[in-house]
């Protein structure tokens, strides 16, 4: 195929519609129909990188391979499509911004007076189009982040509008999910929000081509029509997306209401070649009929909200649909967690996931938790931060290394286990300076990380500034905690293991990074599978 052609998302009415999941779904259907794509999201926010947000504000900060700290719907983009993506993908209003006033530092713009147009829509433009003139994609999906209707989310509403009439209808177009209301008193679906949100788009310059309206009821032909004649676009164009009980149902629900069939068409693109869903559905096959149960802990400080371990809970989707198993998440605040009430706390569960995260606050929680699970044969996966917590406890409760502590959270402690790499010392900068994206990993022989894996090289993505303290890395060993995965380039711990325990596992990286609908993560349904073992026990 020589040209790309482009199909931007917007959103209207109120956020946290789904434009995400709405993409990657569109997605999926044009990839099953051999179409080569690629989902990039754009981001009205000032920072460079979601990277320096907490996850109240943001949620889990998604890393690619290239280590950029994105956007969670790219995770999203690959769970759906099983192809990596980069910092090309997500490009925020920081990141354009601190282009634009770079550029005119060095004399880019000489004897101009740089202004939000041309200067940021142009540059806005040329980011739209990076990944289309690469070469390797079919058709490049392009989700707006925020609401149409925001004063931030203007320039990017402009660059759409003018990238249109560059492009021509039949290779760009524009979807725009919006929100159809029940109104219970009156019994009916209200189309008044939609009419308003395209009315503020047409503002701006900018048609739709296609609706996708979310709604908990089905819509009449009647409302189809009201909204299509209100709207200015054809009535097949008027796409129902109600809700469903899985985001993994939403990509069947779309090729029903045909939005693929309608998208080809408007892109002048053949839809001969059917959409082949065959894994996908036999994913939610097992996915809604699980033969078994597991209930898992999750323990962490950011647990009272959804988004903050959003691949972690994906993750756990997949690797139990791999085991024909429902996995139940219980999330416990590791605030909450102490020596007197941890058996207490942690009763019932088969299994518990201990999280990433940054800072002190639960810390003594997760050490705590991973002490019990320790000493009662109870799997344990640990994350990041999980694994670095492993760490200390062993070594403050097996080797007696009393006072054992990262200098994340103990600067001058006596036993630093967990400590900043050389190459970390002297950094002062917060925002992309962690050890970011996919590194290297051997994994010793026979370890369970390597059963489960089934090779011994693997490459995995991280985000974190400390390490394991190789100086202590022989005691460690020698008590029984092995270092079963280590970095063949720079010797640094990513794996530890207790192989004596039935499933004792920490690393270093973020494997829920990797999971996938077509290729769960090893790991996580390696652990499923212990929990599996670990529930039966219960039973006898
Ligand atoms: N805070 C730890 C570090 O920076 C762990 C980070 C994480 O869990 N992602 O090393």
């Amino acid at each position: 195929m020589s040209k790309c052609k482009y199909v931007f998302v917007t959103g209207g009415v109120t956020s946290s519609l789904g434009k995400g999941i709405i993409s990657a779904s569109l997605a999926k259907l044009l990839q099953t129909r051999g179409y080569r794509v690629t989902i990039q999201k754009f981001d009205p926010y000032l920072n460079v990188d979601p990277g320096t947000m907490n996850p109240y504000e943001h949620g889990e900060c998604y890393v690619t391979d290239d280590g950029a700290e994105t956007d969670l719907d790219l995770g999203h983009y690959e769970r759906f499509l099983n192809v990596p993506t980069s910092q090309a993908n997500n490009v925020t209003t920081g990141r354009v911004y601190s282009t634009v006033i770079d550029n005119e530092r060095e004399g880019k713009y000489l004897g101009k007076t740089v202004q939000i147009i041309p200067h940021v829509t142009d540059e806005i433009q040329r980011r739209m189009m990076i990944l289309g003139e690469s070469g390797d994609y079919d058709i490049v999906i392009t989700e707006l982040g925020g609401t149409v209707g925001d004063i931030e989310s203007l320039p990017y509403v402009e660059s759409v509008r003018q990238l249109k009439r560059k492009l021509g209808s039949d290779d760009s177009i524009v979807i725009h999910l919006t929100l159809i209301p029940y109104l219970a008193a009156a019994g009916e679906l209200k189309t008044k929000p939609t009419q308003h949100s395209v009315q503020k788009l047409l503002e701006a310059g900018v048609q739709p081509d296609i609706l996708v309206c979310r709604t908990e009821h089905k819509l009449t032909s009647e409302v189809r029509k009201k909204i299509s004649l209100f709207c200015n676009v054809n009535q097949n164009a008027v796409i129902e997306s109600i809700d469903v009980d899985t985001i993994y149902e939403v990509p069947l629900v779309m090729e029903r209401e045909k939005l693929d069939r309608v998208v080809l068409s408007k892109l002048r693109l053949p839809s001969n070649q059917d959409a082949n869903l065959d894994k996908w559905k036999r994913f939610l096959f097992r996915l809604e009929h699980p033969k078994t149960e597991v209930n898992i802990g999750l323990v962490g400080k950011y647990v009272e909200l959804q988004d903050a371990y959003k691949s972690i809970s994906e993750a756990f989707i997949h690797a139990g649909a791999e085991n024909e198993c429902k996995v139940n998440v219980t999330n416990i605040h590791s605030e909450n967690i102490n020596d007197d009430n941890v058996k207490e706390r942690l009763k019932g569960l088969d299994g518990v996931l201990v999280a990433p995260g940054f800072g002190d606050r639960g810390i003594e929680g997760k050490i705590t938790t991973i002490k019990y699970l320790r000493e009662n044969d109870i799997p344990f996966f640990g994350i990041c931060l999980g694994m670095q917590c492993a760490v200390i406890e062993f070594a403050r409760n097996k080797l007696g290394l009393k006072g054992a502590h990262s200098t994340e959270m103990v600067k001058k402690s006596r036993h630093p286990v967990i400590d900043l790499m050389e190459s970390q010392k002297d950094i002062t900068l917060k925002g992309g300076t962690m050890r970011l994206g996919a590194y290297r990993c051997k994994l010793a022989k026979g370890s369970k990380s390597h059963q489960a894996y089934g090779k011994i090289m693997i490459s995995e993505r991280h985000r974190h500034r400390y390490e394991f303290n190789n100086a202590y890395l022989k005691d460690i060993e020698a008590a029984g905690l092995k270092a079963v995965g280590v970095n063949p380039d720079n010797k640094l711990v990513e794996v530890v293991e207790i192989p004596e325990h039935p499933f004792f596992v920490g690393v270093q990286y973020h494997p829920e990074l990797k999971s996938t609908v077509d290729e769960p993560h090893p790991l996580f349904v390696r652990f499923i599978k212990a929990a599996m073992d670990e529930s039966k026990k219960h039973k006898r």
